[in-house]
C-alpha cells in the first residue's frame, strides 16, 4: 500500500472552513494594536541556536527541553541544504531584539513599539491546547522611552484589551514585581534562606531548580512543593530595593486608573531568565490544565545582553490556539465568498466561458467556474459552496442572444445581460452589491 503521510505531531491543518476564524481575530488584533500605536514586524522562524540560549537562559525548560533545531547533528548521508546551529524560534521576543539591534532601530525612535503575529515551535509533548507549531501574537516595547509605568500599564491594558475585543470572557489577571536586577539577586539570596531548610520536602526538579533557577520553585504545580510555598511568608519584596517597589506601585495605580482589574501573586515568576520589575500572566480556568493564555512582563537588560544599547523594555505574547479554544467552537464558514460563479449549460460553451471568468477576473470580480460542468443541478450546488453572490448562466439560447441570464443568489431576482460589445453592464452589476 502506498505511505499516507500525516500532519506532523503537535501541529495542525488550518483548513478554509476555520480560516475566517483565524483571519477575523487577525484583523481585530491589528486594528487594535493600531489604536496604541504598534507598528508590525516580521522576522524569520528560525534563528541562530545561540540566540535563544542566551535570552531565555539556558536553564529554562524552553531552552533545556523544548527547542526545535534544525539538523544539530548533520549525518553523512543526508541530503540537501543541511542547517547547523539554527533553531526554530520557540518565541518571538529573542528574534525581535535581535532584528532591534541589527537595524538600529534605537537610533529611529526613542521607543520602538512593534507587534508581530506568526508561528513558534516547542518540542513539546502534545495535548490539548500544547502544541509543537503553535502562534502567537504578541508586542515589544523597547527603547529609553520605555522606561516608565505608565508603559507597563499600556502593555498589560493592550493584553486584556485585545482578549475582550475577541470576545474572551472569564479571564483572569496576575501580575508581580520580580524587581531589578539586583533585586533579582536579593530574591534569590532570600528565597534560598527560606527554602533551603525544606529543601528536602520539595520534588527533585525543585531540588535541582534550587541552585540553577530558585524562582521556578514557585510557581512548581507539584503538590508538596505548593505546600511548602503555601506555608512560606511571600513578602519577599522587602529585599527589594524602594525604586523598584515605588515603580510597581505606580504600574497598580494606572492600571486601576484604567479600570482593569488584576490579582497579585508573589508565585507569579514567569520561566524565563530575561524578566525583571513587572511580569504578567492571564488565564481562562475554562481550559483545564493548559490554561494560560498569554503572559508577558519587562526586560530591562536583554538589549544590552543581546549587544545592543542599554535600553528598557517590556512585552507579551497571546496564544492564539488558546484563544480560540477559549472561544469555544467556532463558525466554519468561507472566509470570502464569491461575487459569482459561472454555470455552463452545453459543454461546447466551455472556451467562451473560460474567456468570460478570465475576462471578469481581469475587471476585478471574484469568479469560479467548473472546467468538468455537469447539471445544472450540481453547478449550483458548487455555487452555493463558494458562497456565489451571482450565478451567471450561459446557455445556447444565452449565446446566439449575446446575452447571459444573472441570477442574484439572495433575491432569487434573474435578469439577461447584454454580453455582446463589451462586459460593462455585467461587471457593473455583480460589482454592484459588495
Ligand atoms: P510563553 O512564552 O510560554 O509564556 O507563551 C505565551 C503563550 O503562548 C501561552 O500563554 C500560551 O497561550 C501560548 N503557548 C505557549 N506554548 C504553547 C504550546 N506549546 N502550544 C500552544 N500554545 C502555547
Amino acid at each position: 500500500m502506498t505511505k499516507q503521510f500525516s500532519v506532523p505531531r503537535g501541529t495542525n491543518d488550518i483548513l478554509p472552513e476555520n480560516i475566517f476564524a483565524w483571519r477575523s481575530l487577525e484583523d481585530s488584533v491589528r486594528k487594535l494594536v493600531h489604536l496604541y500605536g504598534y507598528q508590525e514586524i516580521r522576522t524569520p522562524i528560525f534563528e541562530e541556536t545561540e540566540l535563544f540560549a542566551r535570552s531565555m537562559g539556558q536553564t529554562s525548560d524552553v531552552v533545556q527541553k523544548q527547542m526545535l533545531q534544525l539538523a544539530a547533528q548533520p549525518k553523512p548521508e543526508e541530503t540537501g541544504v543541511v542547517l547547523s546551529g539554527l533553531a526554530l524560534r520557540p518565541e518571538a521576543t529573542a528574534a525581535v531584539v535581535r532584528a532591534y539591534i541589527e537595524n538600529s532601530l534605537d537610533k529611529k525612535e526613542p521607543l520602538s513599539k512593534l507587534f508581530y503575529i506568526g508561528p513558534m515551535f516547542r518540542g513539546e509533548r502534545p495535548q490539548k491546547g500544547r502544541l509543537r507549531q503553535f502562534h502567537q501574537v504578541g508586542v515589544e516595547a523597547l527603547g529609553p522611552g520605555s522606561a516608565s509605568p505608565y508603559l507597563d500599564a499600556e502593555v498589560i491594558a493592550l493584553a486584556v484589551h485585545l482578549l475582550e475585543a475577541l470576545g474572551v470572557e472569564g479571564f483572569q489577571l496576575k501580575i508581580n514585581n520580580l524587581g531589578s536586577l539586583d533585586d533579582k539577586k536579593n530574591l534569590s539570596k532570600w528565597l534560598r534562606e527560606k527554602l533551603g531548610g525544606r529543601l528536602s520536602d520539595l520534588c527533585s526538579d525543585c531540588q535541582d531548580r534550587f541552585e540553577r533557577n530558585v524562582f521556578r520553585i514557585l510557581d512548581c504545580k507539584n503538590p508538596t512543593c505548593r505546600e511548602v510555598i503555601a506555608k512560606t511568608n511571600l513578602n519577599y519584596q522587602e529585599c527589594f530595593s524602594k525604586e523598584s517597589v515605588e515603580y510597581f506601585s505606580k504600574t497598580k495605580e494606572a492600571l486601576s486608573a484604567l479600570g482593569i482589574s488584576y490579582q497579585e501573586s508573589m508565585q507569579l515568576v514567569r520561566g524565563l531568565d530575561y524578566y525583571t520589575n513587572t511580569v504578567f500572566e492571564i488565564t481562562a480556568p475554562s481550559l483545564g490544565s493548559q490554561d494560560a493564555l498569554g503572559a508577558g512582563g519587562r526586560y530591562n537588560h536583554l538589549v544590552e545582553e543581546l549587544g545592543g544599547a542599554k535600553v528598557d523594555a517590556i512585552g507579551f505574547a497571546l496564544g492564539i490556539e488558546r484563544i480560540l479554544l477559549a472561544l469555544g467552537e467556532t463558525k466554519k464558514v468561507l472566509a470570502q465568498p464569491m461575487d459569482a460563479f459561472l454555470v455552463v449549460l452545453a459543454p461546447t460553451l466551455l472556451s467562451k466561458a473560460f474567456q468570460l471568468v478570465n475576462e471578469l477576473r481581469q475587471s476585478g470580480v471574484s469568479v469560479d467556474m467548473s472546467y468538468h460542468p455537469g447539471s445544472l443541478k450540481s453547478q449550483m450546488r458548487m455555487a452555493n459552496k463558494q458562497g456565489a453572490r451571482f450565478v451567471i448562466l450561459l446557455g445556447e439560447d444565452e449565446d446566439r442572444k449575446g446575452v447571459v441570464a444573472v441570477k442574484n443568489m439572495e433575491t432569487g431576482e434573474q435578469k439577461e445581460v447584454n454580453i455582446k460589445n463589451n462586459l460593462e453592464e455585467l461587471i457593473a452589476l455583480l460589482n454592484g452589491e459588495k
